[in-house]
């Protein structure tokens, strides 16, 4: 492998659809190092399929994306082209959604390093996957120091790869109970990272319309099913139209579910444009990776999705026939806004 990153001319780095910390920073960081270890490289292009989300800017590298959505054709050329493609954070072509085919009829050497379960082999010629252990970013990390010692680690590949441990581990309070992912924390946070300005960067983002749907979310959009300790959230586009949010700005609203003592499994529902997306989580013994197998998705354990090509209503009941509350009355009932 060491070999084959010095010798490569054209490298890709590809990433999931919706991407979050794990998939920027592991692309991102991926990509530094790449810079400096791949000494024949012409071209080192990371594409995310719908682009990076406005809130992982800050992430040194960012400006060099290359967003699927805007830039097909260059895309599928860029990856038809590759000498060597790595996947990063995903487990199957399907998460990287219309680049899928590219993907699978490229010559490229494949490489996947990756933490979710199930993952599709079959497509790659080299894999580097582990469940057990908290981020695609940890993995790269160790990956990194068996190619090549810390030659390459530096601050601005620690603040990527710190990003996304941070953030796969909601603040290390998940999937970080083996203490590997405290030694690479530790590891990375002697590159003078910032952790505290990291946070700030993550969490304290807020624009106030994101606020304001949050407060309409929980008065108006939340269903609690105390007995079957779930809850549920779910929006039209119409709501998502009113308060004018994205996609980015419902990521980790599902967590409030959890936050109720009794409730062990949470979903939040969102339509949208010809699908339906779910995003569900678990705390306690739920298995959320199982449930979401049952819509066609996947993920892990405690955190886990699915895209659903059917309306918002089928998959809403689809979901509750899933938690085990279909036809049961809510705590509290939907109020029209
Ligand atoms: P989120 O709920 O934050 O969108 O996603 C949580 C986890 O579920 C992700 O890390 C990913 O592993 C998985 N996931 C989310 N959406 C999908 C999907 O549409 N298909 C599959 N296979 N997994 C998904
Ligand atoms: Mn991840």
């Amino acid at each position: 492998m060491r070999q084959q990153v010095c010798e490569t001319q054209k490298i890709v780095l590809l990433s999931h659809v919706n991407a979050d910390g794990d998939a920027c920073g592991s692309l991102l960081g991926c990509m530094l190092m790449l810079d400096q270890a791949a000494k024949q490289a012409q071209k080192i292009v990371p594409i995310l399929p719908n682009g990076l989300p406005k809130s992982f800017g800050w992430l040194t590298g960012s400006d060099r994306i290359v967003s699927g959505e805007r830039e097909l054709t260059l895309c599928q050329s860029l990856i038809e082209e590759a000498d060597l493609i790595l996947c990063l954070d995903l487990n199957a072509p399907s998460r990287i959604d219309f680049l899928q085919e590219a993907l699978i009829k490229s010559n490229a050497f494949k490489v996947l390093v990756d933490h979710h379960h199930n993952p599709a082999s079959e497509y790659f010629n080299l894999v580097f996957s582990d469940p057990e252990i908290s981020s695609t970013c940890e993995l790269l990390l160790w990956l990194s120091l068996e190619l090549w010692g810390r030659d390459y680690l530096n601050s601005e590949v620690a603040r990527c790869l710190y990003t996304g441990l941070r953030t796969d581990t909601g603040g290390f309070a998940f999937s970080c109970s083996q203490p590997s992912c405290f030694d690479a924390a530790a590891l990375l946070v002697s590159y003078d990272i910032r952790p505290a300005e990291i946070h700030n960067r993550i969490v304290n983002t807020f624009s106030y319309n994101r606020m304001m749907f949050y407060g309409f979310a929980l008065s108006h959009r939340l269903e609690i099913y105390p007995e079957q300790h779930a809850a549920l959230f779910s929006f039209t586009l119409d709501d998502q139209r009113s308060y004018n949010v994205t996609s980015e700005d419902m990521e980790g609203l599902v967590n409030y579910t959890l936050m109720m003592e009794p409730i062990e499994v949470g979903a939040l529902v969102r339509e949208e444009q010809g699908k339906t997306k779910v995003s569900l989580r678990a705390k306690g013994d739920v298995d959320v990776n199982l449930l979401a197998k049952q819509l066609g998705g996947g993920g892990h354990t405690k955190a886990a999705g699915a895209t659903c090509f059917m309306s918002m209503d089928e998959t809403v009941k689809k979901v509750k026939a899933l938690m085990g509350v279909e036809g049961q009355e809510p705590l509290k009932t939907i109020s029209a806004s």
